[in-house]
């Protein structure tokens, strides 16, 4: 520990779930990190769609809490049995325990190394959608070169580096989104062809000969989940991994077997960097792709800490487009 380190810091708590109104900017004491973990003091953190979730209460949370598990900084305090970080290290993590504050603990264990020019600020807007995107495509659903699949939300935080992952692995990738802009947006992320949320299933199947998709990735869940079914070929899979729009109702198993021996799968980040060595793995590729100019990032707006409500305001109403970053 170190003395020069404040006891209490500005925050984002929340007390009770409820809408972006609850988001209350405050005081908190700073945390401690325990064994394992390191002290990092903001440079940004990342907001993500669980954010609102966890908020609202569609995710069960201990309350009071400060959200957050994304965000970069630098390394100012070692919790105990921490090797090979010291401070003064720049790190970016998708597992840190309330990054909506100035300081924020995290698992020495799952800190990324940042990338030679990309700055400390920017970093934050990588890990968690970029790990999500990379496990989706390399390990839910290996996407081949040749296949076709369908990414709901192409111009959001995980639909515009998804794109260009499975673009790079040589698949041809359809898409949907809300507005023009949006829709310009995803076409230059690599999206072939990019379609409302209404009416895509039968557009797909003409797009792949009546055949259908390989695989959908689909994070808006319960406006597309049905279309999305539809969408795929024989022995193609659905992977849902978000209800923007809410959450899927319960559904029968055998609607899979009518339509053609169809997998669903509900994957968790969490799940998909279990070790050290896997989640190293997803970035080292990730940050390998981002040198060779394949993958690019979008931070499409950036917003104070002390108005988070506002940002999830935006995110909810479906006013952002690629990442947004929160700063202290
Ligand atoms: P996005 O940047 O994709 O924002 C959500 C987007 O969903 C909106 O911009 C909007 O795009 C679209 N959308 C469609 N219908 C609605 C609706 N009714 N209300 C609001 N938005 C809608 O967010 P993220 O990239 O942070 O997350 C995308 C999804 O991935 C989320 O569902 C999130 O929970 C999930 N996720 C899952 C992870 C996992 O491991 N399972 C990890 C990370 C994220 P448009 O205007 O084009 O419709």
């Amino acid at each position: 520990s170190d003395d020069s380190l404040p006891t209490s810091q500005h925050a984002v708590r929340v007390d009770i779930p409820g809408g972006p109104e609850v988001l209350q900017w405050t005081e908190v004491p700073v945390p401690s990190p325990g064994p394992g973990e390191v002290l990092v003091r903001t440079a940004a953190a990342g907001l993500n769609f669980i954010e609102t979730y966890q908020r609202s209460g569609v995710y069960r949370m201990p309350h009071p809490f400060v959200p957050g598990s994304e965000g970069s900084g630098t390394v100012v305090g070692l919790g105990e049995g921490v090797s090979g970080v010291t401070g003064g290290d720049v790190v970016a993590t998708a597992a840190g325990s309330g990054t909506y504050a100035e300081y924020f603990t995290a698992p020495v264990d799952q800190l990324l190394p940042i990338p030679a020019g990309v700055d400390p600020v920017e970093a934050a807007a990588i890990p968690l959608q970029g790990m999500t995107a990379h496990y989706l495509c390399r390990s839910t659903f290996t996407v081949e070169s040749g296949q076709t699949v369908v990414i709901h939300a192409g111009a959001g935080g995980v639909g515009l580096l998804l794109t260009q992952l499975c673009v790079a692995r040589g698949a041809t990738v359809i898409t949907t989104a809300s507005t023009p802009e949006k829709k310009e947006l995803s076409r230059q992320a690599g999206a072939s062809e990019v379609l409302d949320y209404t009416g895509f299933a039968a557009r797909v199947r003409e797009l792949t000969a009546g055949e259908g998709a390989h695989a959908v990735f689909d994070g808006v869940g319960r406006d597309t989940f049905d279309e999305s079914l539809d969408s795929l070929r024989v022995r193609g899979m659905l992977v849902l991994f978000g209800g923007s729009s809410g959450q899927v109702p319960p559904f029968d198993l055998q609607r899979l077997n009518g339509a053609g021996s169809l997998y669903v799968t509900r994957p968790s980040l969490a799940f998909y960097t279990r070790t050290a060595e896997e989640t190293r793995w997803r970035a080292e590729e990730l940050f390998t792709a981002m040198g060779a100019g394949t993958l690019d990032f979008r931070v499409g707006a950036t917003y104070a800490l002390s108005e988070a409500g506002r940002a999830h305001g935006d995110l909810e109403s479906r006013r952002t487009t690629g990442k947004s970053l929160l700063l202290p």
